[in-house]
């Protein structure tokens, strides 16, 4: 979190400075969340309030890892998601983040049915060549830019006129009243108290009913969101004691909110839904890897990760006119390079341009062969990209299917993946070209799971450079004791879980991606869409609700 996905502790700093009295706002942060976890909520809806039949509740947990979710469950140190969600309603087995798994894309992906080439928040940090921009969303003053920068619909918008709410979630386009807490939990943050951030989002549920009593209708959709895990993961690492006290709070946190639901009698007609935006994994002392200084003094490129986002657009176009490469070495464990055509900025690269550039350095220069990088990826045609790991290459191609685009991993000379040592997954593989789906449910078990379609679909997206990087585990670009962005399953993998009418309790779905909450949460809410609009596919055509309830009528 503290990298990643709110404003960080800098931020929370020049917010101390710009308060006119920080202390008095320290106090105004603590009145308004009061110490301890908080005890069960005392707020009421009027009964001429409407309530939506049925509604949903999102529970967005950042970076709350699935394996820990599933063992917490198991021995009974989750108590609330064990009873709301594994007990009483579905869980998926093994659901796919984003590439890279990092909060911003995987969130607006989720929110949007679509992967980050489409909706072009490929990053908490990317750079534009054509707008001459290089957006890093971790800065207070930015944190919600993702509101213009997203390119297609939000679910909120696709349910428009229904009300929707969203609490502290940065992401918001399309919602009718939105609670963001920006000031209050900067300050909570500038003093470290991180989970008092996540109380503080379902606190806020008094001033939701408040509004819903005033408007007489209860949100379609209310979406809670919690940073603190993450946060906590980034600054102490995902074994640290606060780390485990951070996962327990988050399930205290949803069983305030589950106990009061029920209570109001929303439950029964209130689909919840637990979701996490990525996972977490530990960064060993001095597993800090470089590429800036690999690039700039090393190879003697005009390199900068330099952030410039302000107005006007000249200005930042006059700055990044300057140099011939930009890297995006902020994103954790997933760094990304920007060369600079022979025509400008304004032109992208050609294959041939970009490869010169990156294979001309001395083979132990080279990006795949740094300490601490597990893979670098770039396309040497529009339909081949080239994967290379140390002295190991291998490929992905695409070509068009009857139902789409079909992708083949060619393991040719070396298994790059590591995905013919299985014999099934062998056996797969050589048979060549499949469809983006059948990469996920043949893959989901390995130790890079769900890689091929996603990788070649963000190598083609203008934001995400012409070179990506991936960390080896117990590395980070960053400065950071647990990271993510990169393509290991602790890290890839997101917790996606719902209960609600309809949905037999104990149900397991295989597999899912980030890209199906969308459908699947029209779906439920009987919304007719098109399929053709999304990547994502709906949960409810794999068997989410018990066949005597099928699907919602449309
Ligand atoms: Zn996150």
């Amino acid at each position: 979190m503290l990298r990643q996905c709110i404003p960080s502790a800098a931020s929370g700093r020049t917010l101390a400075r710009r308060a006119s009295c920080p202390v008095f706002v320290l106090g105004a942060a603590l009145w308004l969340t009061g110490c301890g976890p908080g005890g069960p909520l005392r707020c009421h809806l009027n009964p001429d309030v409407q309530r939506p039949s049925p509604g949903v509740v999102i529970f967005l947990a950042d970076g709350l890892p699935p394996g820990l979710v599933e063992q917490g469950c198991a021995e009974g140190w989750l108590p609330n998601i064990q009873k709301r969600f594994f007990e009483g309603g579905a869980h998926v087995r093994r659901a796919a983040s984003t590439v890279p798994s990092i909060t911003y894309a995987a969130v607006a992906s989720m929110f949007t049915g679509v992967l980050p080439e489409q909706h072009q928040v490929v990053g908490n940090r990317w750079f534009d060549p054509e707008q001459a921009l290089f957006r890093n969303y971790v800065k207070i003053a930015y944190y919600d830019a993702i509101n213009a920068d997203c390119t297609r619909p939000t679910i909120y918008e696709r349910l428009q006129p229904a009300a929707c709410a969203n609490i502290q979630t940065a992401l918001r386009r399309g919602v009718t009243y939105n609670i963001a807490n920006w000031a209050v939990s900067g300050m909570l943050w500038f003093f470290w108290d991180f989970t008092a951030v996540d109380k503080l989002s379902v606190s806020s549920t008094g001033e939701v009913v408040g509004w819903a009593n005033s408007q007489r209708h209860w949100p379609t959709i209310l979406t809670y969101y919690f940073p603190a895990l993450d946060t906590v993961g980034h600054r102490f690492g995902p074994g640290s004691p606060r780390y485990d006290r951070a996962i327990r709070h988050v399930d205290y946190q949803i069983g305030r909110v589950c106990d009061w639901l029920e209570h109001e009698g929303l439950l029964k007609t209130t689909y919840i839904v637990l979701l996490s935006d990525h996972g977490m994994i530990a960064v060993q002392p001095g597993g800090h890897v470089d590429t800036l200084t690999l690039v700039r003094d090393t190879w003697g490129r005009k390199a900068t990760d330099h952030v410039e986002q302000g107005d006007p657009r000249w200005l930042r176009q006059a700055y990044y006119d300057d140099f011939d490469t930009i890297v995006n070495d902020l994103d954790g464990r997933c760094t990304s390079l920007h060369i600079r055509s022979c025509a400008g900025w304004q032109v992208r690269p050609t294959p041939a341009e970009v490869q010169t550039v990156i294979e001309a350095p001395p083979p132990k220069a080279q990006l795949w062969n740094i300490p601490g990088v597990e893979l670098a990826a770039y396309l040497v045609a529009d339909d081949d990209l080239l994967l290379r790991s140390g002295p190991r290459q291998a490929r992905i191609r695409t070509r068009a299917g009857p139902n789409g685009t079909e992708y083949a991993y060619v393991p040719v000379p070396d298994d790059v993946l590591g995905y013919v040592g299985d014999p099934d997954l062998a056996r797969f593989v050589s048979a060549g070209y499949h469809d983006s789906r059948a990469w996920l449910h043949a893959t989901a078990d390995q130790r890079l799971p769900d890689l091929v379609p996603p990788l070649m679909s963000l190598l083609h997206a203008r934001r995400a450079g012409q070179v990506v990087l991936f960390a080896q585990p117990g590395y980070s670009f960053g400065a950071e004791r647990g990271g993510h962005g990169g393509i290991d399953r602790d890290e890839r993998l997101m917790t996606f879980a719902l209960a609600g009418p309809g949905i037999t309790p104990g149900t397991v779905i295989d597999t899912a991606r980030a890209v199906d909450v969308t459908p699947t949460l029209l779906d439920l809410l009987g919304v007719v869409h098109d399929t053709g609009e999304f990547e994502g596919v709906s949960l409810v055509d794999a068997g989410l609700l018990s066949a005597e309830v099928g699907r919602p009528a449309e």
